[in-house]
């Protein structure tokens, strides 16, 4: 059962940092192999359930996190990063979860992606999952070596 602290899927509790940006859509969906997905804001096309991606959209997976917030404070940064910051750039989720174990493709994602590991700051700050503390444990430690 999932307990949303927002659960009208807004993202106002977020928007206070960046007021001026456009409010993205929140709807929650079925994902393949992923928590969550933000669609970057393109005039004029729509998702095929029909929802407008004029402003963005975030969509959540309810049955694969538990955190709602954690997975929209994630996908939110993106939207921010795509008005303020770079493209995204590292591997793709699927490629690298194809090819490693869990961990590995955790950690790997998150240290070749200065954007992932941007929004995945962020999502601790403003919504933390019970995961979060494994991962960035995983992956400080990875780093510390360099
Ligand atoms: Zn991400």
């Amino acid at each position: 059962m999932i307990v949303a602290k927002y659960p009208s899927l807004e993202t106002k509790w977020l928007h206070k940092h960046a007021p001026w940006m456009p409010q993205p859509k929140v709807v929650f969906s079925r994902l393949k192999d992923a928590s969550g997905l933000y669609y970057r804001p393109e005039r004029g096309v729509f998702l095929s359930n029909g929802i407008d991606r004029s402003n963005g959209v975030i969509v959540v997976d309810p049955d694969k996190h538990i955190i709602v917030d954690a997975v929209i404070a994630h996908e939110w940064r993106h939207h921010y990063q795509h008005f303020h910051g770079p493209y995204k750039k590292g591997p793709s989720w699927y490629d690298l979860s194809d090819k490693y174990s869990y961990k590995e493709a955790i950690i790997k994602y998150f240290v070749q992606s200065p954007t992932e590991m941007d929004s995945f700051i962020f999502q601790i700050k403003h919504g933390k999952d019970k995961d979060d503390e494994m991962w960035l444990e995983w992956i400080v430690k990875e780093t510390e070596g360099e």
